[in-house]
């Protein structure tokens, strides 16, 4: 008797593509196949994730640069960051940068052909003095330099959002980190709730919303789809991917569960929930995607460029010929092809 041969039990990863594609979300099972795959199939679903970004962002690479414009003493107790008020890190802290430090750093951004100017400032919300400072400095900014303004001030109010707009904020930044069920984990002085109440807050104010995660938390992987699904519900404009860098003096030191195959399913994953979003490799990008960050961009269509909050990136001149090695290229500034 001839045997019968071997079915495949492979998914395809472009059917998975063409569904995205088609404006149809891609079951959780399917999620769940994606994330865990074996890495033999990992340049398939690259090549699936890369079939969705170059639909929508072709070969185009979107540079945002941060600045860090108020700096550690938090009081906040989130577990991954170097700046909360139970980290020891060791790290520089400041008040809010004087504006002739900001304006220096947007020529920077600038000159290093960002699209975005990300203004970041630690803390769970402005007081109003440092809220006011921020509104003059965007006007300042937004004269001075032709490149979007994205504002990342913690939590906000109705009030505090419809000001923002006023003064000409294109963008605010607040993650949700990670899924509702596990944001007890990862903080307990605010919660996922509050952080979707400002996410709210900012839409009800017309501005475009950036909202990510972290990853390497501790999160199972239905927390990950779980999380890319309430994005794809919130419809944000832009989704920064960060892959934890277990800082030194933070409770999440020496936590270790990715790698960088590990890292471009996460990627491959939002591209495929998320086709038409700004998808961006954020901070640790270096530190866990390491030798495979070029791979990187054929799920996602963005990075940062220069250094992140309190941890350097690297050099830009780099960025700039993984980019080009690649086969990628610069989007214009302000956004235009
Ligand atoms: S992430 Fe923001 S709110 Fe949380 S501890 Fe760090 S600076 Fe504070």
């Amino acid at each position: 008797m001839v045997a019968a041969p071997a079915v495949s039990t492979q998914t395809d990863w472009f059917a998975l593509a063409d569904q995205a594609l088609a404006g149809e979300i891609i079951s959780r099972a399917a999620s769940h196949r994606l994330l865990s795959a074996p890495d033999p199939e990992l340049l398939e679903q690259l090549a699936a994730a890369y079939r969705v970004r170059r639909h929508y962002w072709g070969n185009r690479v979107r540079l945002h640069f941060l600045l860090n414009a108020q700096s550690g003493l938090c009081p906040e107790d989130c577990h991954y960051c170097s700046q909360s008020k139970i980290s020891t890190a060791d790290i520089e802290k400041y008040p809010f940068l004087a504006q002739e430090k900001i304006l220096a750093a947007a020529e920077r951004a600038y000159t290093l052909k960002a699209g975005t100017f990300c203004l970041v400032i630690s803390g769970r919300s402005p007081s109003e003095r440092v809220f006011e400072q921020v509104l003059e400095t965007v006007h300042e900014v937004k004269a001075r330099y032709p490149m979007k303004l994205c504002a990342c001030l913690g939590l906000l109010n109705d009030d505090q959002t419809r000001r923002l707009a006023e003064a000409g904020v294109d963008r605010v930044n607040h993650n949700l980190n990670t899924s509702e069920a596990h944001h007890s984990d990862i903080c307990t002085t605010h919660t996922f709730k509050d952080r979707m109440a400002t996410l709210k807050a900012v839409q009800s104010a017309g501005i475009t919303t950036c909202s990510g995660g972290i990853f390497g938390m501790g999160e199972s992987h239905d927390d990950i789809i779980d999380m890319a699904l309430t994005l794809r519900q919130l419809n944000v404009t832009s989704v920064p991917l960060n892959f934890l860098i277990p800082i030194p003096g933070t409770p999440f030191e020496g936590r270790q569960q990715l790698t960088p195959t590990q890292c471009l399913r996460i990627l491959c994953l939002f591209r495929l929930l998320l086709p038409s979003q700004e998808i961006r490799i954020a901070g640790g990008r270096e530190v866990q995607l390491r030798q495979l960050q070029p791979l990187g961009l054929y799920a996602a269509n963005s990075i940062f460029i220069g250094d992140y909050l309190t941890t350097p990136g690297q050099a830009a001149r780099a960025d700039f010929e993984m980019i080009r090695d690649a086969g990628f290229v610069l989007e214009g500034q302000m956004g235009e092809k």
